[in-house]
């Protein structure tokens, strides 16, 4: 009778809980300087035969480099150069996985994506589109994936987007620009090297670094915050602060934007992003601005939203000498901004996380027309 009773509390207080998301971490990770060059040992154990080669899609900004001599390659492997000028395109994804169904016979061993959020989200597309029939454009959403992706590990030269821990990939397609958010997209291995992110140019390194501290001030302002995604976004920013406004040398400095980037996709993994990335989603949108800036130009006029966060901002960008291009929405037209406008409120999960379950009512077009005019 009292076990009985148990029970029925016990299932009384399930039907109670909110139902809490059971999301997929990165299971395996190497971290270290140099630790590119264990990507052999890594890669060995999950090589099916010598007909089933690794795919690796490297950044094309490698190309001719030293990097590319320490790719472990064997059999038939093959290294795709992909540029990264312009951020992921669906029909990029259907054109590579043509080409590899084209070129081998057998399923490839698995996708190693090597570069910067491009490359990743690329490779985790890749590895997902290899078993999912259609076009990649189809599973732009939540949870459409099907069937599991084919293995695949990231391995970024870049540090800041998070995207080597998240469970999306961003991909602008004919209609929008969405991720294909599964539990299959995370990737199943991480080689988190900090010297690959040597020759990353500096206004690169702020703008990419910039992205992973917005992510911190984003998720820790947020409604959704919760202990978890606060222990790691309150991690990252500490970080950021060290990288940005401390005086570490380099190579620490390298060791430390790595591991905020992960913190700081951690962070958001549990809860959202904000206000700055739902309006640079609409600057992405229509003009083509990379994730990083876009994300820049619109969090220097969110003073209103996230104070703190702003003005520890603008010290990181004198410390560093770095001018934000100006003018970029001058001679726009009233239907740009319409455009802008819609792609930013379409991105609802953001502005609740930002403004609360009534944000419809603190937000307007007219303000965000006001917010978009200053850029
Ligand atoms: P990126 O990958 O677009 O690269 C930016 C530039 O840096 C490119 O010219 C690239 O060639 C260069 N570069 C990269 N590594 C370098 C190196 N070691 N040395 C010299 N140059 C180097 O930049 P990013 O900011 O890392 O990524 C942006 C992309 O990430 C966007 O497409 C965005 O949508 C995506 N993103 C994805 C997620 C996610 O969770 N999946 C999160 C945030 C952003
Ligand atoms: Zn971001």
């Amino acid at each position: 009778m009292e076990i009985r009773k148990d029970i029925e509390a016990q299932q009384v207080a399930l039907q109670d809980k909110t139902d809490y998301r059971n999301f997929p971490m990165v299971p395996r990770v190497i971290f270290g300087r140099g630790c590119f060059d264990q990507l052999g040992d890594i890669l060995m154990s999950k090589r099916r035969h010598a007909d089933a080669p690794f795919i690796f899609l490297v950044d094309a900004v490698f190309e001719g480099s030293s990097l590319i001599d320490r790719i472990p390659l064997l059999f038939i492997d093959q290294i795709i150069f992909v540029p990264a000028d312009e951020e992921p395109k669906t029909s990029q994804v259907d054109i590579l996985v043509q080409k590899i169904v084209h070129d081998f016979a057998e399923m490839p061993s698995g996708i190693v994506g090597i570069g910067g959020g491009t490359l990743l989200d690329m490779a985790k597309a890749v590895s997902l589109m290899l078993t999912n029939k259609g076009s990649a454009s189809t599973y732009q959403g939540w949870d459409l994936v099907q069937k599991p992706a084919i293995y695949h590990v990231g391995i970024p030269t870049l540090s800041g987007t998070g995207a080597e821990v998240s469970r999306t990939t961003v991909l602008s397609g004919p209609q929008r620009k969405l991720g294909i958010n599964s539990d299959f997209t995370t990737f199943d291995q991480v080689v988190l090297d900090p010297d690959l992110t040597k020759g990353v140019p500096k206004e690169q390194w702020f703008y990419t670094g910039m992205d992973c501290y917005i992510h911190c001030i984003e998720s820790l302002n947020g409604t959704y915050l919760n202990a978890f995604s606060q222990s790691y976004g309150e991690k990252a920013l500490e970080l950021c602060k060290e990288v940005y406004l401390g005086n570490l040398d380099a190579a620490e400095s390298r060791d430390k934007l790595m591991m905020a980037s992960w913190h700081g996709g951690m962070s958001i993994a549990y809860s959202q992003v904000g206000v700055a990335h739902a309006m640079s989603y609409g600057l992405s949108y229509l003009l083509g601005i990379r994730h990083g800036i876009g994300n820049c130009l619109v969090f220097q006029h969110l003073e209103e939203y996230y104070p703190q966060g702003v003005s520890l901002f603008n010290k990181m960008r004198e410390k560093h000498g770095i001018t934000l291009p100006t003018g970029i929405c001058e001679s726009l037209t009233d239907s740009d901004f319409d455009t802008m406008i819609s792609v930013s409120l379409a991105m609802e999960p953001l502005w609740e996380n930002a403004l609360g379950q009534q944000w419809r009512k603190k937000i307007s077009s007219d303000k965000l027309e006001a917010l978009y005019r200053k850029i």
